[in-house]
């Protein structure tokens, strides 16, 4: 079996053994790399009304993908109970989803589990943690060391926050944790499957070291996530050849310091287009915000003709004025122009 893992692809959940089936053979048939399966049994859901996942009835369908195509198989654990049903079934790789990672008693459970039966996941594989669902850099990295202290390798995924990169909190973790692999899941981070080619240019750009995506052999009739998994024809566009990030696989093998010095410099090589990650996320929350600004300003300027009130009130934009003054002259000059903008708005 060839073993250069750092795409895992496959539904958001298992729905019934032939979409599993189905969706593991479109994949294999259209992806040019090694992948490991995706597909998740238990489903943490918002709703009580919506999908909850198939359960532990899927894990065999996982196993049955394993022997019919050779694809290690990985699905998302939230108990210890589940960590324990999915390791007796054979499941390959366990990743802990994003709510759960918001909870550090709840990460500590899966981590007792697995410490005690770590020895059952054959050579050791990693488990796969993603980004808590809260902005929360310091909640990741305390996630990352409950797992190591377990003894498996541990793999960072940042799926973002809401349909939301959170690219600040990826690059602290990624400066913090440089010898922790971590993947892109531009599935979650986008909540649309058009988007996830764009997100996906990220991964060379960031040395990021893989991705998760969720591809669905029938997107439309999909349980959960509808919207944002792609056909599995899309992905020779969106995978690209040449990938230079260690493999995930080497990663495993050699889990230790050595290969942990090896990785500390290639952040550093890319420490500029994080930091242009950084700031497009945060120039995006900026124009977002001063369009709503112009949204109220127009509202104001129609209250104010229907009130006979003049549109620049001297009062108050003094008063707005000495506010901003000690924020810092940079403020204010930015702000004069705001506020211009926002009386040709009221027009
Ligand atoms: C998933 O991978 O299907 C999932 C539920 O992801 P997240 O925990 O990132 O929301
Ligand atoms: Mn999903």
């Amino acid at each position: 079996m060839a073993s250069d893992y750092r795409f895992i692809l496959g539904p958001c959940s298992a729905e019934t053994r032939e979409q599993v089936l189905e969706t593991a053979r479109a994949i294999k048939a259209s992806c040019g790399v090694p992948f490991i399966y995706r597909a998740g049994v238990w489903k943490p859901r918002t709703s009580p009304h919506t999908f909850q996942g198939a359960g532990e009835q899927a894990l065999a369908w996982l196993s049955e993908v394993k022997e019919q195509f050779g694809i290690p198989v990985a699905t998302e654990v939230a108990t210890p109970e589940h960590v324990e049903a999915a390791l007796k079934a054979g499941i390959d790789y366990l990743w802990i989803g994003a709510r759960s990672s918001a909870n550090p008693i709840v990460v500590q459970s899966i981590c007792s589990a697995i410490l005690d039966l770590r020895f059952k996941i054959g050579d050791l594989k990693p488990v796969f943690i993603k980004n808590p669902v809260n902005a929360d850099a310091e909640l990741w990295l305390g996630n990352i060391e409950r797992l190591e202290k377990t003894g498996v390798p541990v793999i960072a995924v940042h799926r973002g926050c809401g349909h939301q990169p959170c690219w600040s909190m990826a690059h602290k973790v990624r400066l913090a944790r440089p010898d922790i692999p971590m993947l892109l899941d531009p599935s979650h981070m986008s909540g649309d499957a058009k988007q996830v080619p764009e997100l996906m240019k990220k991964m060379e750009e960031l040395g990021l070291d893989g991705a998760m995506i969720e591809v669905h052999c029938d997107p439309e009739q999909a349980f959960s996530d509808a919207k944002q998994q792609i056909k599995p024809e899309s992905l020779s566009e969106i995978i690209p050849f040449g990938v230079t990030r260690p493999l995930l696989d080497e990663f495993c093998r050699t889990h230790s310091t050595k290969h942990a010095s090896e990785r500390v410099s290639s952040p550093n090589d890319r420490e500029l287009a994080w930091l242009r990650a950084e700031i497009d996320e945060l120039d995006e929350r900026l124009w977002d915000t001063i369009a709503a600004r112009m949204e109220v300003s127009r509202r104001i300027g129609a209250w104010k003709k229907e009130h006979g009130v003049a549109p620049l009130q001297p009062e108050r934009y003094k008063e707005i004025g000495e506010r901003l003054k000690a924020k810092g002259e940079w403020a204010l000059r930015i702000w004069e122009q705001i506020h211009e903008e926002s009386l040709k708005q009221q027009e």
